[in-house]
């Protein structure tokens, strides 16, 4: 044979073999769950859940990350509503109150000696945006009930899902349920304001008492459809990690004056400058936890997004792509970093001599927050220009954290938690996710190895948008069967046996899950205590931003003991009326 007909030959060959191997890499990409039988939730009346998330709605339970700060009433009242609405859990439950308003309920299991589980949500709420609260089609704290939806911040996230639990808890309660696990019910009071005082209170306590949670369940993903692109079917997403979080400031320093005559340097000048620059240069995209999540999607995921994914040393160009090109896919694959403040100037003809701007950045596992911090500054830092941590005079603080551990999904109490999820809601696939957004259950990594962040509401997405935005709703159909779902998950895992747990526990957490090899280093990183490199004390002094240092002991949050939980004063007469109004029930439109 001549030697181009053999060339050809040779090259027929690659290309055929290549052919092969991203066939076979597609068809061996994802997770093809086997159907499960149908679970019958018990009933709820849906309404009447709705209508006590709507009582719960009228109180501005609204936090403030300054602590004396929180207007008191409104977390007395809901205290009293709880105790109102649910006078069956005092018999069963005790009732904590820890730092002030955090509630910890606890109801004691048979077997004291099997590890407790958790069920968590938090009690404040973001307030309603001024000037928006026209917008809503009905009044945000008015708990309003009309066409088969609660409306009201709050309803989602989180007093929802807060009352389906305590409700669950009384019907089990009622029934004469007694679990075999301990089970505590945590609810924070100031999750919107990073949980500094509440859920980081009350998991330091528990800890304290030497307690280690078997299962953890918070807030987090939902139920819904079109969250990821290309995705049709409803995916029930549960978080089984965080992204860390760190928001930086920069600041732009230079001889303010008249603006007639301007130097060439100006500080809004060089801040913007510094701002393109990172929106031009994102961090690195790395593809393996959405590899992970996609994966569990199985057949949902259209034949050309499986090749991509699965053969990414051929299409991983066009995968890195195709995840970028949406909001939500595009933080599955890396750390991100956003502008959302910039502060300079006030007169039309005055030059400041200072604009600043922060920079919010949630940090994808494998990179921590000294990395983050790290590449910001190379990327801006200059003479003009300075990189400062936003709270204080160090990078990691109360406000910085790293990505969390990552919950075992090979564990018994994560298959209970998709099975039951699977069976209650047929046609509904379920898959681990990395939350992007930040949640109370960070604070019990120390004390949990199975925290999830999941929410059994099956929500539109449009319904997922009101969160934090306007016409915030809960639908009758979705209180009713979370309640039923929250009853079935509490006796699942609360009667998880020793052996049961054990089974799952077999080697360390990397051995047991298949983790990407980002999440693992995520996860040796976050075993090392992290060092913050000081601010170039040079170009601080010469800039004039010398301060005095911060003792952070004088800043540290005094705990108060817990207690036993009170009502407050105000309300102890049952006859006194609470400050909720009755609700007022409009009409079908
Ligand atoms: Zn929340």
């Amino acid at each position: 044979m001549d030697p181009i007909t053999l060339a050809i030959i040779a090259l027929a060959v690659i290309v055929v073999a290549i052919i092969i191997i991203v066939i076979v890499r597609t068809s061996q990409f994802g997770i093809e769950y086997e159907a499960l039988p149908h679970i019958e939730l018990p009933e709820a009346d849906g309404e009447s859940v709705a209508q006590r998330i709507g009582l719960a709605t009228q109180l501005r339970t609204i936090s403030d990350v300054d602590e004396s700060k929180i207007d008191p009433r409104p977390f007395e009242a809901f205290r009293d509503l709880i105790r109102t609405l649910y006078p069956q859990l005092e018999e069963k439950l005790s009732r904590e109150l820890i730092n002030r308003h955090a509630l910890l309920f606890t109801w004691r299991g048979k077997d004291e000696s099997l590890d407790p589980v958790c069920f968590m949500a938090h009690q404040d709420v973001v307030p309603a945006v001024e000037g928006e609260e026209g917008d809503w089609k009905h009044p945000p704290f008015a708990g309003e009930l009309v066409d088969g939806y609660v409306w009201g911040r709050g309803v989602l996230d989180c007093k929802g899902s807060l009352i389906c639990i305590l409700e669950a808890v009384n019907n089990l309660v009622k029934e004469g349920f007694q679990p075999e696990r301990t089970i505590y019910l945590a609810f924070g009071h100031d999750e919107e304001n990073s949980g500094v005082f509440g859920a980081k209170q009350i998991a330091k306590t528990l800890k304290e008492r030497g307690v280690k949670l078997s299962f953890l369940l918070d807030e987090g993903g939902t139920i819904t459809t079109g969250q990821i692109k290309g995705i049709a079917g409803p995916v029930a997403f549960v978080g089984i990690s965080e992204k860390g979080h760190l928001t930086l400031k920069l600041k732009a320093k230079v001889q303010g004056g008249h603006s007639s005559m301007p130097p060439a340097t100006t500080a809004i000048g060089a801040l913007s400058l510094a701002i393109a620059a990172l929106d031009s240069n994102p961090f690195p995209q790395n593809l393996e936890v959405a590899q992970f999540v996609i994966s569990h999607l199985g057949n949902e995921v259209p034949f050309a997004t499986r090749m991509a994914l699965a053969n990414t040393w051929l299409f991983g160009g066009m995968a890195r792509k195709q995840l970028a090109a949406s909001p939500s896919t595009n933080a599955l694959t890396r750390t991100t970093a956003v502008p959302t403040v910039i502060r300079a100037g006030d007169a039309e003809n005055v030059m400041p001599g200072e604009a600043e701007a922060l920079l919010n950045c949630r940090i994808f596992p494998g990179e921590t927050v000294q990395d983050v911090y790290e590449r910001v500054r190379e990327l801006v830092e200059d003479d003009v220009v300075l990189v400062e941590p936003v709270y204080g005079d160090t990078i990691m603080d109360d406000h910085a954290w790293n990505p969390t551990a990552v919950a075992d999904i090979e564990s018994p109490q994560y298959n209970r938690l998709a099975d039951l999820v699977m069976g209650a809601f047929p046609g509904v696939k379920v898959a681990p996710f990395m939350m992007s957004g930040a949640t109370d259950a960070r604070y019990y990594n120390d004390i949990c190895q199975n925290a999830f962040r999941f929410t059994p509401f099956f929500l539109t997405k449009e319904e997922v948008d009101t969160v934090h935005g306007v016409d915030e709703r809960l639908s009758f159909v979705n209180a009713g069967k979370a309640v039923g779902f929250y009853q079935l998950l509490i006796e699942e895992v609360s009667s998880l046996t020793a052996d049961q747990e054990a089974e799952g526990r077999e080697g360390s957490i990397e051995e047991r899950i298949d983790l990407s090899k980002a999440e693992m280093s995520a996860i040796e990183r976050m075993k090392e205590p992290l060092v913050v490199k000081p601010l170039d004390p040079t170009k601080r002094k010469a800039l004039g931003l010398v301060k005095e240092p911060v003792d952070p002991a004088a800043t540290a949050v005094d705990v108060p003991e817990a207690v036993e939980w009170q009502e407050s004063e105000q309300y102890i007469d049952d006859d006194a009326p609470l400050v909720v109004k009755p609700l007022k029930k409009k009409p079908e439109a």
